[in-house]
């Protein structure tokens, strides 16, 4: 008699429980764990199954690894251009051959759009496609297509969810494929009892799929939805698994869309490309600070440009601050764009080392355009943002601040000063406030020589921002 063995997976990271409770010890997810059935064998990846693994492994038989030097020769990775030059930035230079790309991001956010638009263009270069829809029919994809204006003659379409499906018609496919597979949450293994969009599914099947694409050389996309009440399990379980990670990110209800990589075998990480939404699908934005900069009023208070580094390309971002007088004991504080336990930091400090008392205020924070700030260089320009609109005094035209903020006050380097300093020159900018601290730099001097026409002023405290802010 066979024993069925359960477990409790968390939806949200993965881990194993063989307990339920209602939170999740790992990650601390509430309400994520399912209970799910370890059954057949096989090569599925979930924890139940390491034990069988263990036991079947023998020593003896194994095969001795080639060890090679260090010092040898590099391949390089033969590279498909997509013809979509902001998502071959974020790939690195294109698809590598045989690579695992996950694509993740909400529903509804455009990653379908992203991939169709690809796909259409890849297609244009003469590669193969598959797409493999789970999601959608065959018509509801291509009433998609024609929408997008994707000449659909030389994609490949179908519409199934099971994996094994997938492969055996994909082995059968002349040529190495690009295989797009919409999305992974709706793929299933025939071995599982569990339902599609369970850890141990959307595990087994994208393991299923990258073993088959190594081993065939077959380039893939897949699709993950992010979802924030767990219901069904997010691109976190399997970014160990793939070769690269991209995150499609952006409000629903504005224009831009960022494609972020979060974690990238044959490129740079934190790499974005823009993209902005319309009518007809998604179109490249190849100059972003001039679009997070289009409404930027200089004269109001409370807004400031930060030129941040995103990846290797520098942008700049109006940070708008609002301060307001509470009514409440506990004043709000909000932030879109940005990290909020920083900005109680920040607020902290300009009390204690500046004076600026916020206590009695509440506090809102905005990043314009949806980007996401993670640099801790912004510190120094969400200060002047708050203290401008605390004051009501705005800071002076064309004005760019770059700097961390430590917590006695001092203003500490930053790095990528001249790329920076390039796009601000770029979009016409004068004034820099930035740390006195990069003056030690070697090449600060040169730097400074480059850009003349910048009148650069270096502060190493916070109280020195005093002096920007006087009636
Ligand atoms: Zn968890």
């Amino acid at each position: 008699m066979s024993v069925k063995k359960t477990a409790y997976s968390c939806q949200n990271c993965g881990a194993i429980h063989f307990k339920w409770s209602g939170k999740c010890t790992d990650c601390g997810a509430w309400n994520s764990l399912v209970e799910e059935f370890a059954e057949g064998g096989g090569s599925h990846f979930t924890r139940l199954d390491d034990e069988k693994i263990i036991k079947n492994s023998s020593v003896k038989n194994s095969r001795i690894v080639d060890l090679v030097s260090l010092n040898g020769q590099v391949q390089d990775f033969p590279r498909i251009k997509t013809g979509i030059n902001e998502l071959d930035r974020v790939l690195g230079g294109g698809l590598v051959q045989g690579s695992v790309v996950l694509i993740g991001g909400d529903p509804g956010i455009g990653k379908s759009t992203l991939l169709l638009q690809t796909a259409n263009s890849l297609a244009k270069n003469n590669n193969s496609i598959i797409y493999i829809s789970g999601e959608e029919s065959v018509d509801q994809v291509r009433l998609r297509a024609k929408r997008l204006d994707c000449d659909c003659e030389s994609i490949k379409l179908a519409s199934t969810t099971n994996v094994a499906e997938i492969i055996e018609t994909v082995k059968n496919q002349k040529g190495n494929p690009v295989v797009i597979i919409d999305s992974i949450q709706t793929m299933f293994l025939d071995g599982l009892s569990s339902a599609p969009g369970t850890v141990s599914q959307v595990r087994a099947s994208a393991g299923e799929l990258t073993i088959f694409a190594k081993k065939h050389n077959i380039t893939l996309l897949i699709v993950s939805h992010v979802t924030k009440d767990g219901q069904i399990a997010g691109p976190k379980v399997l970014e160990h698994m793939v070769d690269t990670v991209l995150y499609f990110e952006g409000e629903k209800d504005l224009h831009f869309r960022i494609l972020r990589a979060i974690k990238n075998r044959f490129g740079a990480a934190n790499e974005i490309g823009v993209f902005e939404m319309n009518e007809i699908g998604l179109s490249e934005v190849s100059n972003p600070s001039e679009l997070f900069l289009a409404s930027y009023d200089y004269k109001t208070s409370g807004t400031t440009v930060f030129a941040g580094i995103e990846g290797s390309r520098p942008i700049l971002a109006e940070i708008q601050a609002l301060v307001a007088p509470s009514f409440i004991p506990t004043p709000r504080r909000a932030v879109v764009g940005w990290d909020l336990n920083r900005l109680a930091m920040i607020i902290a400090v300009l009390n204690t080392r500046f004076g600026l008392n916020l206590f009695d205020k509440e506090v809102y924070l905005n990043i314009v355009g949806g980007l996401k700030i993670i640099e801790t260089s912004a510190d120094l320009a969400v200060a002047c943002a708050l203290i401008s609109s605390a004051r009501d005094i705005p800071l002076e035209n064309s004005t760019i601040a770059v700097g961390e903020i430590g917590l006695s006050g001092e203003i500490r380097m930053v790095s990528n000063l001249e790329a920076r300093f390039k796009e601000a020159h770029k979009l016409g900018f004068k004034n820099c406030i930035i740390p006195k601290a990069n003056e030690k730099n070697k090449n600060f001097n040169n730097i400074i020589k480059t850009y003349p026409e910048l009148n650069i002023q270096t502060i190493s405290h916070i109280r020195d921002l005093n002096k920007f802010f006087k009636k």
